[in-house]
């Protein structure tokens, strides 16, 4: 059986991680008899660099034409002054439309070797799902800066979202839900907003239209949300929100685990290929010097092989096998504690490698 895989290694330590994950899926195509067909494509600041745009017509193109998609990640210093339309980012912006991934899945789970990396006092047992809508609201709303009538410099961004985008990820979310402790949480800022009033009917109406007979549903306001995950992250299962608002949560949320080095992320639409990557960024300040921590994007792979190409199994060898280096010691600078032996990205690479 031959996946074909678009790989973006991006900008920082993209290259650097990813290379790590590609060993790895590699060494499952073995054991599974499968053959991961990589083709390499250029996005964020490199492709500014080398092509003058983000997200080349050649990169969506190959990623449409691949089973699914593994990002390192994009961005630095180096592109930060470029216009909006020429940062990085807008590589994301565009990938993410371009493939129709309206689904953000992130799960946040603290792995038991690295409870101690916790920032909260009692850390036991966190493992909830953030479901971010991605392609709505108002980083894809009418937006526009302008000089008004006095001679203000004025600026608006518009959060809009339609029925249909809301009943789909409400959806997603509750498929997800029924798969583990089958309670929704839906996080909107539904006394203020129109757009979040809308929100909210629509879930709500998703939900009892199709008799989801084991799951909860309640809603929570986006402060509220906001203090509840510090307060008390047990409550949470699934979270479903709108995609700013899922944004900051979800870094948030992040942090309950000690690093964004750990996070794995999945965004999906209608179809299986989904796009793969971890949920941090290209780190510039340790870019180049071996001393990333690859396990976000190998945790990456694991969530495709389960959610894109139907390698369940697959999947499980992966997380057991990032479980079985952490409880053996192994540790990258970010999730370092006494008595751990720290290795750099590429070690912590083989290190995960001999589990599997
Ligand atoms: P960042 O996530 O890159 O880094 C924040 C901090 O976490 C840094 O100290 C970094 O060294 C550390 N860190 C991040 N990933 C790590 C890893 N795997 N191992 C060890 N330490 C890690 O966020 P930032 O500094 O705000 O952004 C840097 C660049 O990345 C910016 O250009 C930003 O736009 C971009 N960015 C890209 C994505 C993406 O590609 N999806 C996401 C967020 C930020």
């Amino acid at each position: 059986m031959t996946k074909n895989i678009a790989v973006i290694k991006g900008d920082g330590i993209g290259p650097e991680i990813v290379e790590q994950a590609l060993k790895i899926l590699s060494k499952i195509g073995e054991r599974y008899n499968t053959h991961f067909n990589f083709s390499y494509a250029l996005m964020g600041g490199i492709a500014i660099d080398e092509t003058g745009e983000p997200l080349p017509a050649e990169t969506v193109e190959i990623c449409k034409n691949s089973d699914s998609v593994l990002l390192g990640a994009v961005g630095g210093p180096k592109w930060d002054k470029g216009e909006g339309n020429l940062r990085p980012e807008a590589g994301l912006l565009g990938i993410r439309k371009a493939l129709g991934l309206f689904a953000n899945i992130r799960p946040v789970k603290l792995i038991d070797a690295l409870s101690g990396a916790c920032p909260l006092k009692d850390s036991q047992k966190i493992d909830l799902i953030i479901v971010r809508e991605l392609i709505g609201g108002a980083y894809f709303g009418k937006r526009e800066t302008y000089i008004d009538e006095n001679g203000h410099r004025t600026a608006y961004d518009t959060m809009a979202y339609k029925d249909y985008e809301i009943s789909r990820i409400a959806k997603v979310a509750f498929r997800l839900a029924s798969l583990r402790r089958g309670k929704v949480i839906s996080v909107d800022k539904a006394n203020v907003l129109d757009s979040s009033r809308l929100w909210r009917e629509i879930v709500h109406q998703e939900f009892s239209k199709n008799e989801y007979k084991n799951l909860e549903l309640s809603d929570m306001l986006v402060d509220n949300a906001a203090m509840q995950l510090i307060r008390n992250p047990r409550q949470f299962d699934v979270v479903v929100t709108e995609n700013l608002f899922g944004d900051i949560l979800s870094d948030e949320a992040s942090m309950l685990t000690g690093s964004l080095g750990m996070l794995p992320s999945a965004s999906l639409g209608v179809g299986l290929c989904g796009l793969y990557e971890p949920i941090h960024g290209s780190a510039p300040d340790i870019a180049g010097q071996d001393k990333a921590n690859p396990l976000a994007t190998i945790l990456s792979t694991a969530m495709m092989l389960r959610f894109s190409l139907n390698m369940e199994a697959a999947a499980n060898d992966i997380e057991k096998a990032v479980d079985s280096a952490l409880n053996k010691g192994c540790r990258t600078a970010d999730i370092m504690s006494s008595g751990m032996s720290l290795l750099s990205c590429s070690e912590m690479g083989k290190a995960v490698l001999n589990e599997i």
